[in-house]
């Protein structure tokens, strides 16, 4: 179960899709001068460096991150990420690629708080190893450091059965990321089960969930299952780089399914997707899908290029 390594898929095409949206949902939720609290119940490293260990061996930010980094008409919402990703890396060369937790970290208040959930034990030593860096850095500048205080907690224990505990956040704000490995069927039964549950405790809150779009059964049942929760206002997007391969493996395409998402998301995604799709696409099967569940955008809004 924990032989994952977020590290070989850092910067692929899937990431850039989940980490777009999670800053726009940060961005988001900063409109309101209320503190919020962001769980990432699976959350990696945080860092990963992309030209050495496992990120270089099979290059997989060649299909994510590597087409957008010179580009110069990026639409304001990727160009927000990419700032992001530009500031980590200030000599200019593309060397690391920043994780969910370090996104949320950069996007985040002072007066919001982190809680990041890791399982396996090497990641969580990098996870803790990267945040402490952090800290050392922010104290240089003279920022008071993140993780010593409240805002940051990094706990080892298991994402989907820790979320009980935190929802409801104490200010009534959330934002959560579920963001599992799906290498064990489980997973995709345990993502359901969770956000049944947390919605029972916090319906208001925003989730977000990051999907494979894989040949098997579990995978393309997801998304109708997430559909059918009890939270009416739901939206999924999904980018695919090509049609499937003919050997069927290999990631060519990912979802996030959002629910309670913010109303100016839809407008954000009609914007950068078609975008997303002529820059990343590598063949004529390359395509976005958005939905949406919400009463105000039409009941099952289904647009494709
Ligand atoms: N969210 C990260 C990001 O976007 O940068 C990537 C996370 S990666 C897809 C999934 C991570 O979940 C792996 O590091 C794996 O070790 C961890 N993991 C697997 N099962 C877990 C569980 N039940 N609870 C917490 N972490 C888990």
């Amino acid at each position: 179960m924990l032989s994952y390594r977020h590290g070989f898929h850092a910067g692929n095409h899937a990431d850039v899709l989940k980490h777009f949206v999670l800053i726009q949902l940060l961005q988001y939720m900063n409109q309101k001068d209320a503190a919020y609290t962001y769980v990432d119940t699976h959350s990696g490293a945080g860092l990963y460096a992309l030209d050495s260990g496992y990120a270089s061996k099979n290059a997989e930010f060649e299909t994510g991150i590597a087409p957008l980094w010179d580009k110069k008409d990026l639409p304001p919402a990727l160009a927000d990420y990419m700032d992001l990703v530009k500031a980590l890396n200030p000599s200019g060369k593309m060397r690391y690629y920043p994780g969910s937790p370090y996104c949320a970290d950069k996007v985040m208040r002072e007066q919001d708080r982190l809680r990041l959930f890791e399982l396996h034990p090497s990641e969580i030593k990098i996870l803790s190893e990267n945040f402490r860096k952090l800290d050392a850095h922010a104290a240089e500048q003279g920022r008071r450091p993140t993780v010593r205080g409240k805002r940051v907690i990094i706990s080892d224990g298991d994402g989907f059965e820790s979320l009980k505990a935190l929802l409801p956040p104490p200010s009534r704000r959330g934002l959560v990321l579920i963001d599992p490995p799906y290498e064990v069927k489980d997973d995709y039964r345990r993502v359901k089960v969770a956000l049944e549950d947390a919605l029972k405790r916090f319906p208001s809150g925003t989730y977000a969930i990051w999907y494979p779009s894989l040949n098997r059964q579990e995978s393309r049942q997801l998304p109708d299952k997430l559909k059918r929760l009890p939270s009416k206002d739901w939206l999924n997007v999904t980018l695919s780089i090509s049609g499937p391969t003919p050997d069927g493996f290999g990631l060519h395409s990912s979802g996030m399914f959002i629910l309670n998402p913010p109303w100016t998301l839809m407008a954000t995604l009609k914007e950068v997707m078609p975008y997303l799709v002529a820059a990343l696409g590598t063949d004529k099967e390359a395509n976005f899908v958005l939905e949406s569940g919400a009463p105000v955008t039409g009941a099952g809004t289904n647009l494709r290029p």
